[in-house]
């Protein structure tokens, strides 16, 4: 059996969202688990769509993925050029096969008479077809003219990896322009000669090619080539369901998810499973599991919705279980500025108390800042709390001057911290939800903190009572 290839192949607009590269996981996951390749494509022949530094972007997002190519513009291999632009001379030689076979021949309506035979067929309730319109007699190439396939309209039966059997009926095949006036090739000419050419055994896009692949199958044909295999992944749409993913829907590009802390791991769980599980309830896996398990065929059919909530989820949990060696070399850049005033083994401390609320690790920075920096005190806090609003100033004074003394005799250590202040419940015949906030909110100038005792005995003895003191003295004035 050939080895297999497979390939992802974006057009440089600049944008990557979780739908496009979900599209880059599944060929990757099926190259990695066939020992096969994975080849990085660069379709930039629509230069008005192009956004400068996309390709970049594109190398830097498959990088920090981890999905690696073994082919691409910044690798060599056996079958490049990769990008598209650099292989218009090749285009054009197939091109002029088709010419030679009388299956290519040059545009001679111009847009405007094409829109009218558009505008009547529509007034005739038609269908457009182009062929429909084809001159009897065929010019051939003519440069800076575009150039269309001839198509010879046929039903086609064909096998999707993900959709099954499907059948098309002749009205889906046109002719279609394969050269623009430009020189450039159109996509549905392009990818099917670097398909060809660079041995890709496994084409994996997503659906909003799918109604075109009857053209492409006749094109194929027409071409004397194989065809690959084809497996369309259903749309990933919105969060409402219905329409598909794109940037008003909040999606982010890939890189913005990582910057904000969002594990790649996370990422590429989240993504092989929009639309895809092993048939079980497992909803969080590893990329060795991944490669291990996944399998395109079993795909569902349905488009898939993006739930950012659902990734939340996941990089939490990720978060949770990472040892704290990893964690805190994942940190590193995510620390508040004053934590450089700080030693490491302080931050690791910080760190183990924080990890298990850390939704991503761009949350480091305020659930930590109150360890590394004196805040101003925040009266809002207790008026925001709906137990402590209920209280006077007074009484909440007296509470505090209370924990105060009682503090005063500790040597902070997290057990003893307990017991005096679980004693000092007692006394006050105070509820914990009452008084530990109240002391939370404090030291901490925030409503919520790791474990009261913990987050005391590493603030230490000066800083948690000067905390209470200055506390005091706001509520007094
Ligand atoms: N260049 C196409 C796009 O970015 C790729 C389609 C394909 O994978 O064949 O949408």
């Amino acid at each position: 059996m050939n080895k297999i290839r497979t390939r992802f192949a974006p057009s440089p607009t600049g944008f990557l969202h979780v739908g496009s590269l979900r599209t880059a996981l599944f060929a990757w996951l099926m190259a990695k688990q066939n020992n096969g390749d994975f080849i990085l494509r660069i379709e930039d022949t629509d230069k008005s769509r192009e956004v400068e530094g996309s390709i970049e972007h594109i190398i830097k997002s498959l990088k920090a993925l981890g999905l690696n190519y073994n082919e691409g513009p910044d690798i060599k291999g056996p079958y490049g050029p990769y990008r598209q632009s650099d292989r218009l001379d090749i285009y054009k030689e197939w091109a002029m096969k088709l010419v030679d076979k009388g299956r290519a021949y040059s545009e001679i309506y111009s847009e405007e008479e094409l829109q009218n035979f558009r505008n009547e067929a529509k007034q005739s309730k038609e269908p457009f077809l182009y062929r429909n319109f084809r001159p009897k007699k065929l010019n051939g190439y003519k440069e800076g003219q575009a150039l269309r396939f001839k198509s010879e309209p046929k039903e086609y039966l064909y096998n999707d990896l993900i959709y099954g059997d499907l059948k098309t009926p002749k009205e889906a095949i046109d002719d279609f322009i394969i050269l623009k006036s430009d020189g450039y090739p159109t996509y549905n000419f392009a990818h099917i000669i670097d398909d060809y050419l660079m041995k890709i055994t496994h084409i994996i896009r997503s659906s909003e090619f799918l109604a075109s692949v009857p053209k492409f199958l006749n094109l194929y044909e027409a071409l004397e080539i194989d065809p690959p295999k084809m497996a369309t992944a259903p749309a990933v749409l919105g969060p409402d369901g219905k329409k598909k993913l794109s940037k008003r829907d909040n999606a982010k590009d890939i890189l913005e998810y990582l910057n904000e802390g969002y594990l790649k791991d996370a990422l590429i769980s989240f993504m092989a499973t929009l639309g895809w599980n092993d048939g079980t309830r497992q909803e969080i896996f590893s990329v060795d599991q991944l490669i291990q398990k996944f399998s395109i065929n079993k795909v569902q059919r349905s488009p898939a919705n993006f739930d950012e909530k659902r990734l939340l989820y996941i990089n939490g949990y990720l978060i949770r279980n990472l040892d704290l060696d990893e964690l805190q070399v994942l940190s590193k850049s995510f620390w508040p500025k004053e934590a450089q005033n700080y030693q490491e083994s302080y931050q690791r401390k910080v760190l183990a108390l924080i990890q298990e609320r850390l939704k991503y690790l761009g949350e480091i920075e305020a659930l930590s800042l109150f360890f590394f920096k004196e805040l101003d005190v925040n009266k809002n806090l207790i008026k925001d709390n709906n137990k402590l609003r209920e209280f006077t100033n007074e009484q909440i004074i007296k509470m505090l001057e209370a924990s105060l003394e009682v503090l005063l005799e500790s040597d902070f250590e997290v057990d003893d911290l307990q017991l005096k202040l679980n004693d000092l419940l007692q006394k006050l015949n105070q509820k914990p939800a009452i008084l530990f906030s109240l002391i939370r909110i404090a030291t901490t100038q925030s409503p919520s903190s790791p474990g009261l005792f913990e987050t005391l005995n590493l603030l230490g003895k000066d800083r948690s009572l000067n905390r209470i003191k200055q506390q005091i003295s706001a509520l007094n004035n």
